[in-house]
């Protein structure tokens, strides 16, 4: 559902208290936490944002202004610096850039809502122990949303926080396309497709509904492509299939992470090299995809400049994986008419959108070298069959929407 323009206007007629404050965005990563701070009503420019990235390794904050300018800028010792930590510093640092301005809330992105949660939610601490069940569902992920959860509840204990769930979008799929082919007994017990990847699919749907609507009602496959990639396919605005499944190792080939594997190759990894559920975890989610077959490195930018063979394979198999992955959410969807690139791959890389694109020109799909050389928003022809599009996802500014939204009124928006 859309918001009106201002949605103070709601919670006003609504007898509700206004947020009257700054909305801070916490965006937890792997071993990076983003983060934003947005006036109450979500605008589209935050007062700044910034990370602490290398968390683990060499940790770094870096933060600017809505105008892009460094605001502030440290280093800090691995040791001890875990993201809970990190999450305080963000705190610190927030607290420090709004001169005395107290924040009225956080928006957390959180992995997995499981069955459940298909909206955003306020969290209570009930909550908060039913997310922890989901933690061996998105183990590089929901650990790390939850720590950054707790770390201000420790320090703010009365700050509203609101959890936004990167499954949640998915929950309009038809129940085929969330059933596994396995006994009834385990999709009883939640064993689904689940899909993830979902705040950044409905922020790109809602903008592409305002640059072109009559494409965003048609067959979309939004290409989110960055350490974490998917597809999603979208009719009518609406997630119908995704590449990613019960858990975020599904689907494409990706940073470090396989995607989809032949189920029975696993079991031959337990039977013949004795790897455990742990083994298993590690290889499939931080040795494989482009780190594994490049041996070199999970990074795009990398990949791009190296001489070596290895590295050209891992890119091309990449691609192929999209490709293929590209035709089949076009099976679900009955068609394509518009394929949608985004996240830091999708948006920044034209040469992995060059390559997809030739390997959908089967579908119809005619590439414009130099609108794509450009990162122009339409890439495709005038008169290309299917439409091909580059529009930069921000996650975070949805969460900031979703979080004034469920504290304000109780409504779910849109940017
Ligand atoms: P995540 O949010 O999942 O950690 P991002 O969306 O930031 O990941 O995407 C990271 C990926 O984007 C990396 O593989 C990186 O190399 C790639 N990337 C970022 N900028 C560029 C660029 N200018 N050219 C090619 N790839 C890029």
């Amino acid at each position: 559902m859309s918001l009106p323009d201002d949605p103070a206007d709601v919670t006003a007629a609504r007898g509700l208290a206004p947020l009257n404050g700054p909305i801070a965005v916490v965006n937890a990563g792997s071993s990076s936490i983003k983060f934003a701070v947005y006036e109450a009503l979500c605008r589209e420019t935050p007062l700044f944002r910034g990370q602490i990235e290398s968390i683990g390794l060499a940790p770094r904050l870096a933060v600017a202004n809505s105008g892009g300018e460094p605001v502030a800028e440290q280093s800090f010792p691995a040791e001890g610096f875990d993201h809970r930590a990190a999450t305080r510093q963000i705190l610190l640092t927030i607290v420090a850039l709004l001169h005395g301005t107290k924040v009225s809330a956080v928006g957390h992105r959180v992995v997995h809502g499981g069955a459940e949660y298909a909206a955003p939610v306020r969290i209570d601490p009930d909550m908060l122990t039913a997310l922890g069940r989901l933690v061996r569902l998105a183990p590089l992920h929901q650990p790390q949303n939850l720590a950054a959860i707790e770390a201000i509840a420790e320090a703010a204990p009365h700050l509203p926080q609101v959890a936004c769930f990167d499954t949640a979008f998915h929950r309009s799929q038809p129940p085929l396309a969330q059933l596994f082919a396995l006994p009834r007994r385990f999709t009883a017990s939640g064993l689904r497709r689940y899909g993830f990847h979902g705040l950044s699919y409905e922020y790109v749907s809602s903008r592409l509904a305002e640059l072109a609507p009559d494409v965003a009602r048609a067959r979309v496959v939004i290409a989110h492509l960055g350490n974490g990639a998917s597809l999603c396919a979208l009719r009518d605005g609406r997630s119908v299939a995704s590449t990613m499944g019960f858990t975020a190792a599904d689907g494409l080939m990706m940073g470090t992470r396989c995607g989809t594997i032949d189920p029975g190759l696993l079991v031959y990894l337990m039977d013949e090299y004795g790897m455990d559920a742990r083994n298993l975890e590690d290889l499939i989610y931080r040795q494989s995809g482009l780190l594994g077959v490049s041996g070199i490195s999970s990074d795009m930018r990398t990949l791009r400049a190296s001489p070596d063979p290895s590295a050209a394979e891992a890119i091309a198999l990449f691609v192929y994986r999209i490709v293929r992955e590209i035709a089949s959410l076009a099976g679900a969807l009955g068609g394509l008419d518009a394929l949608v690139f985004t996240a830091g791959i999708g948006e920044n890389d034209a040469a992995t959108r060059a390559e997809v694109a030739a390997g959908c020109r089967w579908l119809g799909l005619a590439l414009d070298d130099a609108r794509n050389e450009s990162a122009a928003t339409r890439i495709s022809t005038e008169d290309s069959a299917v439409s091909a599009w580059v529009i930069p996802t921000d996650e975070e500014r949805m969460i900031a929407c979703h979080t004034a939204s469920v504290l304000t009124s109780g409504i779910v928006s849109s940017p």
